[in-house]
């Protein structure tokens, strides 16, 4: 059996639930269990609602939940022909409205929005989703068994950014969702949302859904798990900045996760560890261009020539230089630094050392002020704002020769500011100004990708997604 999970772009509207629904019948043969997302920005929608509510503007969440109301009785109606269904369907969402107006209207009157309301109130849109698309499939002559995420995947209490219990989900999602699988069904079941023991809901955290079709992929011993977004999988390199970037037909995981923090804006690599330790493929697809091959992401990709695989970057760093007041690494002084960044709740990004002096790099300066003042009264500091990351990724970087030859070459007369080589030795990160950052990706790209190095792992891409 394989998980297909859909996000909220893929469903976020008729046309696009039925490329859904034509996606699961051409894979039906692989007993596909369907993990939707709520419909592009509902989630945001719902929560906006709660806190309007606690607000005390009630008006304003009301409008929020009535056009949001509208979308899903818009899309019902153009997605299911017969007239009864979409009566019924209507009644039933209408009913769920009612509920959310209620839930908000408690809200507003005490005054009180806690995490454990607010995912009462986002549930609704995965609840709503899943409904929509199994009616859809079952009226298309498909055997959809809609089963409710709640039934087996099981919580801690930590509303908003509740933890799976996997031993709890694998007995009872095996339990539940074998027989209907092994019997011919197709089962849809929501993403993001679960349940505590005492059957209170609860939501993995915002895009849990990735981690739910992870989660669910890996108790049911899935032989694959595609995740369908809106990007045609992971690039050489960010299209608006190199036009001529490629697709990577295959990841290792590990360069997944180091490219995740440069937002490449397909999922989040912690989500799907679940199905990294049972060894099972995650695909990135586009149910923009269903026929794209997608970008495999693996624990063991194949051996390839190509050592550089992508190039991503970041800008809005801000870069500390920090020295040691007695010019010596005094034992305890990296200690010192980084508990200051921990107290502040500020993570560091790249460190480079030297014997007197750490430069580091933040991104979040909220509380830039308060670290500065801290860390002066042990060390000399220098702050250098508007800089950029660029990271060179690729696993086989450490054990090829002359790679950072060939990256400086590249780089020319580009001036790098600071330069780190990644524990997990598969990146290389440099700092450059912020109005070098364009440039320094568009000759690094020129030079490890055109040509592309190796047909079997690079493809090009046809038209590039919308967002
Ligand atoms: N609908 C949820 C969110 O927007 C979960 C997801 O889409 O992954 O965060
Ligand atoms: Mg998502």
């Amino acid at each position: 059996m394989i998980v297909m999970k859909f996000g909220g772009t893929s469903v976020e509207d008729a046309r696009a639930m039925t490329t859904v629904i034509e996606i699961v019948e051409r894979e039906r043969h692989r007993k596909p269990v369907v993990v939707l997302s709520a419909i592009a920005g509902a989630t945001n929608m719902l929560l906006d609602a709660a806190r309007l509510s606690v607000e005390g503007k009630l008006d304003e969440a009301t409008r929020l939940l009535n056009e949001l109301l509208e979308r899903h009785v818009l899309i019902l109606e153009n997605l299911i022909t017969h007239r009864t269904t979409i009566q019924e369907l209507i009644l039933e969402i209408r009913r769920r409205f009612d509920e959310l107006k209620n839930l908000c209207q408690g809200i507003a009157i005490l005054g009180e929005l806690t995490n454990r309301s607010l995912d009462a109130i986002a549930s609704v849109g995965e609840r709503l989703s899943t409904l929509i698309v199994a009616r859809g499939m079952e009226e298309r002559g498909l055997p959809a068994e809609l089963v409710d995420a709640r039934s087996f995947m099981m919580t801690d209490e930590q509303y908003a950014n509740a933890a799976p219990q996997m031993p709890f989900i694998e007995t009872k999602a095996r339990e539940l969702l074998l027989p209907l699988i092994n019997t011919g069904k197709i089962v849809i079941t929501q993403g993001f949302i679960g349940s505590t023991r005492k059957g209170i809901t609860t939501t993995l955290g915002r895009g849990g859904s990735d981690y739910s079709a992870a989660i669910i992929g890996a108790v049911l011993d899935a032989e694959e798990i595609q995740i369908w977004t809106d990007v045609d999988g992971v690039l050489t390199g960010d299209p608006r900045i190199v036009p001529s970037a490629k697709k990577l037909k295959v990841i290792s995981f590990r360069e997944a996760s180091e490219l995740a923090y440069f937002g490449a804006k397909v999922l989040h690599p912690s989500t799907i560890l679940p199905a990294v330790k049972k060894n099972i493929p995650v695909i990135v697809l586009n149910s923009r261009r269903p026929a794209a091959s997608g970008t495999r992401i693996v624990s063991d990709p194949p051996k390839s020539n190509a050592a550089v695989k992508s190039i991503a970057s970041k800008k809005g760093i801000t870069v500390i230089n920090i020295q040691s007041t007695r010019m010596l690494m005094a034992y305890g002084f990296l200690e010192s630094i980084f508990s200051v960044f921990s107290r502040h709740k500020t993570p560091v990004d790249l460190v480079s050392t030297s014997e007197v002096a750490v430069s580091l790099t933040i991104d979040n300066t909220s509380r830039l002020e308060e670290i500065l003042q801290e860390l002066e009264s042990f060390a000399e500091v220098s702050v250098f704002r508007n800089k950029a990351i660029v990271c060179i990724v690729g696993e086989q970087m450490h054990s090829t020769v002359g790679i950072a030859d060939r990256i400086f070459h590249a780089l020319g007369d580009i001036n790098v500011m600071m330069i780190s080589q990644g524990a997990s030795e598969i990146n290389m990160s440099l700092v450059v100004d912020e109005t070098d950052v364009v440039e320094a990706v568009r000759r690094l790209h020129k030079e490890f990708f055109e040509p592309v190095p190796e047909l079997e792992i690079f493809e090009s891409i046809g038209t590039n997604s919308s967002d």
